[in-house]
């Protein structure tokens, strides 16, 4: 049988392509894909019309909450949607979805069908860098004990 070998080449080249990606990808970028976003809040929590936060009307539901959070770091822009759902009294924002709107040059463009980002990738991409920088020397001693 030759499914599972071509399986695992298809594996391994999404990981070649991956990482050959992930190689030009602005520093800033790699660090958001390792650590995730540093979000802040630009939007809080507001309420919003129906045709304003992007969604098919669902019944009952005319009003909705809408949140924007932007990385401080690589400047990716989440923007969030909820319903209200009472319970029992209580308010509570039901997550309906989110839309991301990434800078450019953050997205990996043109890999192979069904590769995603690998944080194994990641990390290894970031310790390969570390283990080929440079180490700082320690300043030489020079007075010798008598
Ligand atoms: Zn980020």
């Amino acid at each position: 049988m030759t499914a599972p070998r071509r399986k695992l080449a298809s594996v391994l080249d999404g990981d070649a392509a991956l990482r050959v990606g992930l190689d030009h990808l602005d520093p800033d970028y790699i660090g958001c894909r390792d650590t995730r976003h540093w979000w802040e809040t630009m939007e809080d929590y507001h309420l919003v019309d129906t045709d304003q936060v992007g969604i098919q009307p669902r019944q009952g539901h005319s009003k909705y909450v809408r949140r924007v959070i932007e990385c401080q770091r690589c400047h990716t822009r989440r923007v969030e949607a909820y319903s209200i759902v009472e319970r029992q009294g209580w308010t509570m924002l039901h997550s309906i979805g989110a839309t991301y709107d990434y800078p450019d040059g953050y997205q990996l463009k043109g890999l192979p069908s069904g590769v995603r980002s690998s944080a194994e990738l990641v990390r290894g991409l970031i310790f390969d860098r570390m283990q080929e920088r440079p180490r700082k020397r320690a300043p030489r001693k020079t007075s010798r004990p008598a």
